[in-house]
């Protein structure tokens, strides 16, 4: 590992000597991300807890979900015997770490846990972050919450391999939208290219983040956008919603749908585009992306929910209808 240049990140050098104080002097090590976790929360989690292993530190990974679940596209991640179920989670961790979590709500059943852990150390990116942990490694400049991951590897001195690697990577590309997004900068090559000289294989991991699904995914896919709605006054808004009853037809977990708002975005007469997506609880998970006039993480969170600028998310109970015109109110 190179150590430089870091790219003048804005966490402050006494807090990372903290951290690497904190990792080094622990023996078991709790780790958790954010409920329906992404590649860059569950990638950035599980190439920590592989490197720790590695290190001879006990080491529990884990989201706070009920009905806990690994989404079938991040199976492909090298790393998953560190999962427990949140049932099996330490109650109150001498060390616990969080990644790609903005807030504590986001852990999900876990987040009673980070509140009787003594030390919890907070990794994330999101400039939405109310640093609930005693120690915050929180830089909102950061493409990924995998470069904060990546960064305090290469200050722990631990090696980064092929395996840690892939989960790295993962999450920089994800969260880059494939290095398309504002924040591909300079930097964020100069790590896939460390990542890749791991001899890690971005083809495999773009098909299986992007590139598979099971065949109904097709015609869910076809009935979300039979139901497409463009508004094009204000800001542009393009909407729709995928229901419980539209994958049960097809038999498609949750997950499957994540997928939709990318395609639904690409919409040139709209600046933000939204799509519900209803759990297996019956509430409405909603995905929000704006091209930048619009600032969504702030609509999102008047909504009670939160993210980026330019991607956010919220919760709803109520009726499709009855959201949409709440959020709209908002733009
Ligand atoms: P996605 O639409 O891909 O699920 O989420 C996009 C962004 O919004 C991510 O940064 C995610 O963390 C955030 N987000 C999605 N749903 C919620 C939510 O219910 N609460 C909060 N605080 N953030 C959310
Ligand atoms: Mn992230």
């Amino acid at each position: 590992m190179t150590s430089d240049p870091r790219g003048g990140g804005s966490v402050p050098g006494r807090d990372w000597d903290r951290a690497v104080g904190l990792v080094s002097s622990a023996a078991d090590v709790a780790l958790a991300c954010h409920i329906s976790p992404d590649a860059d929360a569950l990638g950035s989690m599980l190439a920590v807890g592989m490197a720790l292993r590695a290190r001879g530190k006990r080491v529990t990974a884990s989201f706070g979900e009920r009905r806990f679940r690994v989404p079938r596209l991040l199976r492909f991640m090298p790393g998953q015997d560190l999962l427990v179920e949140p049932g099996s989670y330490p109650a109150s961790p001498e060390l616990m770490m969080t990644f790609d979590v903005p807030v504590a709500d986001r852990l999900g059943v876990l987040a009673p846990n980070a509140g009787k852990a003594r030390e919890l150390i907070v990794v994330d990116h999101h400039a939405s972050n109310t640093g609930f942990g005693t120690l915050n490694l929180v830089d909102p400049g950061a493409a990924a919450t995998a470069v904060l991951a990546e960064e305090l590897l290469d200050r722990l001195g631990l090696p980064v391999d092929r395996a840690v690697a892939t989960c790295l990577y993962a999450g920089l590309v994800t969260d880059t939208g494939s290095f398309r997004h504002s924040s591909t900068t300079p930097e964020v090559h100069a790590m896939a290219a460390r990542l890749l000289s791991t001899g890690l294989n971005p083809e495999e991991i773009a098909r299986e983040l992007w590139d598979r699904s099971p065949f109904g995914y097709l015609r869910v896919l076809g009935a979300v956008l039979d139901r497409v709605v463009l508004e094009p006054a204000g800001p542009g808004l393009v909407w729709t919603f995928v229901t419980r009853a539209d994958r049960a037809a097809y038999g498609l977990p949750y997950d499957e749908v994540e997928g939709i708002i990318d395609v639904v975005r690409r919409t040139d007469e709209a600046d933000v585009a939204v799509v519900l997506k209803e759990d297996d609880d019956g509430a409405w998970q909603v995905s929000t992306r704006s091209k930048g006039g619009v600032d969504v993480a702030r609509v999102c969170a008047a909504l009670g929910g939160g993210g980026h600028a330019k991607a956010a998310g919220f919760t709803s109970h109520l009726p499709v209808e009855q959201t949409m015109a709440d959020f709209r109110a908002l733009l």
